[in-house]
């Protein structure tokens, strides 16, 4: 059954550390095993915004004092040299989510102006926390030291970036839970595309966060085809989807917010918490998904087993039967 887990403050003020439990190789990477029959956990929305809300209070006011590049592509276009010169003496001032993007903004004195810095998870990227004296992990791309402590960026797999170039948020659509993602704007949106819905509602310009998870799940609460033309959607399922994708992000933001995170913790099979879960926290995973990564399990709602198919290389996962029109 579904276990609530009431917020512990104490979680939330701070990341707690256990620097003997940092896994050699993260524990995620396991989840790309086919014989587990996982499927890549790749950040969405709810993750980013249950990040921010995380490190929010944990940068604020901090200073940045020092700043180490072990890897200069996540920065790019920006030379190590020019983006130490940039953050060093930099202190944060607000954190905030676009898509699936983390913005981090910094005010240095004698400049007018705010800096932005721009994080993105990528497949397998971490932000955390760690005390100065703990040697960096060995996928750390970024660390930025705030005295005490490390503001770390690690990436296994490379995908992720931190970086001073702001260009990719000029191509978000809207933002779907914020009033300007209106249910007209999405069906006129919609109605201009010959892509199956599954494949449009990637597209970070029609509206941005949402990925491979979310959109399986909204198609099913929204009991429509993953194959159907955009334009092909009906007025009222263009209501049930815009709908669907709301409740589906805003669930898990929810449930997200209620878990401890600890940098040290594993990434848990529930996939919200890649970038670390307090150990002992529950793991959500079978009841927070009704259809992704369940192909061969009956559907929640009919019993029917529900089905993988690839589109455009990525895995979709629906019922046959609730999911007809
Ligand atoms: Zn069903």
């Amino acid at each position: 059954m579904f276990r609530s887990v009431p917020v512990a403050p104490h979680f939330l003020a701070r990341t707690t550390f256990h620097a003997s439990r940092i896994p050699h190789q993260p524990r995620d990477l396991l989840l790309h095993s086919p014989e587990a029959g996982y499927f890549p956990a790749v950040p969405e929305l709810p993750e980013v915004e249950v990040l921010v809300r995380h490190l929010r209070p944990l940068l604020q006011d901090r200073t940045i004092r020092a700043v180490h590049v072990r890897r200069a592509k996540v920065l790019s276009p920006a030379s190590p040299h020019a983006f130490t010169q940039a953050l060093r003496g930099a202190r944060f001032c607000a954190l905030a989510r676009r898509g699936k993007y983390l913005l981090f903004k910094l005010r240095k004195a004698r400049r007018a102006e705010p800096l932005v810095l721009v994080g993105h998870l990528g497949m397998t990227g971490r932000m955390y926390l760690l005390p100065a004296k703990t040697p960096l992990p060995r996928h750390a791309a970024v660390a930025l030291n705030l005295g005490q402590e490390n503001f770390v960026f690690e990436d296994t797999r490379y995908f992720g970036r931190l970086t001073l170039d702001t260009c990719a948020l000029g191509k978000l659509g809207p933002e779907p839970l914020e009033a300007d993602f209106t249910v007209e704007r999405f069906g006129k949106a919609l109605g201009r595309s010959q892509q199956p819905i599954k494949l449009k509602l990637l597209d970070q310009s029609l509206l941005a966060g949402v990925g491979n998870i979310y959109a399986s799940e909204a198609l099913f609460r929204a009991g429509i085809a993953p194959t159907l033309p955009a334009r092909r959607l009906t007025w009222p399922q263009v209501k049930r989807l815009w709908r669907a994708v709301r409740a589906v992000l805003r669930e898990a933001i929810a449930c997200g917010s209620t878990v401890p995170l600890n940098y040290a913790g594993t990434g848990a099979r529930d996939r919200l918490f890649y970038f670390g879960r307090a150990p002992g926290a529950p793991d959500f995973y079978e009841e927070r998904l009704r259809v992704y990564d369940r192909a061969g399990r009956p559907c929640p709602a009919c019993g029917t087993a529900i089905r993988r198919r690839v589109q455009a290389a990525r895995s979709t996962f629906y019922c046959p039967r609730c999911q007809r029109a």
